[in-house]
């Protein structure tokens, strides 16, 4: 393995495929305009932006001339985007590339903390700054790139490829994602693999492991929303009786987050660890090659830090507590959500049973809202030439990284694309560092020039693994 330098920023050494400066530049000009169209899913719809998604439509076909008069594009719940890259091949399943179009809100649309406004797309210091530049425009427009460019070299490729870019990521992708599912569904549509966000380049996340690591997400936890209500009569607060709804509330809460869902280290997690235990320090190769024997002894130390807890544990988070109109009248409704992250294995009906047991107390009414149906989301195969295709494509590009399977902590568009495939795969080759963590959904979300440089290169090497009629050679 060569010795390469990094800087802070997580970027990694020179690679194989070089751009010229010149076309460097223009990549990093479209990701800054891409950042400035504000197409924010918000839990209130009414606070939808139509322009904003329009506009960025039109940006895309402005920005993107050959795929734009190449491909078919169909658009879905009026702004996702569904595109068909035809092959000439017939013998290969087709495979989907997934991203999506929109960002989470910023705390204020000029910025409040953020060194650049969120909106306004800004390149310096060596960044990209902006919101989307890691979550997840920098997906959208790093494949489109990678097909931009591949038309212009006259790729053609062998098996058909789409490229689905949902615009309701945000909130759950009912009316991207699984609209396009759905129609690929009606087509009968069987997909080799799909690649969507999901796990990332990380380094210094992982105790133990000092190489970056690409995970490949094989698995993601699902989320599920319990919502507790109690009501009461009010009444004055000059005469309360011994438990108020706030009271009743506050003891519920506290049961949850007192009784947390045992640890339990599942199949990702586990491969993880085997392919990682090779990079570790002696002693600590032993315990993680020996999970047999040492499991008890990981899991509590991974319990210990909240990054790490969430990859071997259903994780429990009140969200919303909301109660009480005016200071001398006793609430007559207290109402929470608990946001509940579940291990692969875990169902809707085991966390219901868990919350009422725990909570026991009849006052309390205890729903499950949106989640997961009872299958448990399934686990993609590592041994298949999806993920071998993945992992070359990011071997050729950081060649330096370790790549390893994962679970992702977070949900995905791509679980609507399940019934169509057998493989899932979520990775996006941006480099995190720890301080990075919190920049996703948080204040300076931003991407390295360099690390940008790279996501495109990834993709049109993940594309052009795939064989063309032209047989072009690598670059
Ligand atoms: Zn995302």
């Amino acid at each position: 393995m060569m010795d390469t330098s990094k800087d802070e920023s997580g970027k990694i050494n020179d690679n194989k495929p070089s751009y010229s400066e010149e076309y460097v530049k223009s990549l990093s000009g479209r990701l800054e305009k891409a950042v400035r169209f504000q197409t924010i899913s918000h839990e209130d719809p009414a606070q939808f932006k139509e322009e904003e998604f329009k506009g960025f439509q039109n940006f895309l076909e402005k920005a993107f001339p050959k795929v734009h008069a190449t491909m078919a594009k169909e658009i879905l719940g009026n702004y996702s985007l569904l595109y068909t890259w035809k092959g000439v091949g017939e013998k290969e399943l087709p495979i989907l590339l997934a991203a999506h179009i929109d960002v989470v809100p910023a705390e204020t649309q000029s910025g409040g903390n953020w060194i650049y406004p969120p909106f306004q797309g800004h390149i310096a210091d060596g960044f990209i700054w902006g919101r989307g530049t890691m979550d997840d425009k920098v997906s959208v427009l790093g494949i489109l790139e990678a097909l931009e460019k591949l038309l212009h070299e006259g790729y053609v490729p062998n098996r058909t490829i789409y490229i689905a870019f949902g615009h309701d990521e945000e909130v759950g992708g009912r009316d991207g994602a699984a609209k396009i599912a759905a129609l690929l569904n009606s087509r009968r549509v069987i997909l080799d693999y799909v690649l969507d966000e999901g796990s990332t380049i990380i380094r210094g996340v992982i105790p133990n492991v000092s190489k970056s690591v690409a995970l490949v997400g094989i698995a993601e936890k699902e989320s599920l929303n319990i919502e507790l209500t109690v009501d009461i009569e009010g009444g004055h607060s000059m005469m309360p009786p011994r438990q108020t709804t706030v009271g009743i509330m506050s003891s519920a809460i506290n049961k949850l987050e007192q009784n947390q869902f045992p640890t339990r280290m599942e199949v990702p997690v586990r491969k993880m660890f085997e392919t990682l235990a090779p990079e570790m320090p002696f002693g600590m190769r032993v315990v993680f090659s020996n999970l047999w024997l040492f499991e008890g002894l990981v899991k509590k130390k991974l319990a210990t830090t909240p990054s790490t807890n969430a990859l071997v544990r259903t994780t429990t988070a009140p969200t919303i507590f909301q109660a009480g109109v005016k200071e001398n009248i006793l609430a007559p409704r207290a109402r929470a959500i608990v946001n509940y992250r579940l291990l692969p294995g875990d169902t809707t009906d085991k966390v219901l049973l868990h919350v009422r047991k725990t909570i026991n107390d009849p006052r309390v009414m205890i729903v499950a809202l949106e989640g997961p149906k009872s299958e448990p989301s399934f686990l993609s195969d590592t041994g298949s030439k999806g993920y071998r295709a993945i992992e070359k494509a990011i071997l050729q590009v950081f060649p330096e990284v370790i790549v390893a399977p994962g679970l992702v902590i977070g949900a995905t568009d791509s679980r609507h694309y399940s019934p169509l495939t057998q493989n899932i795969f979520r990775f996006l080759p941006i480099c995190v560092c720890s301080d990075d963590l919190q920049r996703f959904h948080g204040t300076d979300e931003r991407i390295s020039t360099q690390n940008y440089t790279d996501v495109v290169k990834f993709y049109t090497q993940l594309i052009r693994n795939e064989g063309s009629i032209q047989n072009l050679p690598s670059e």
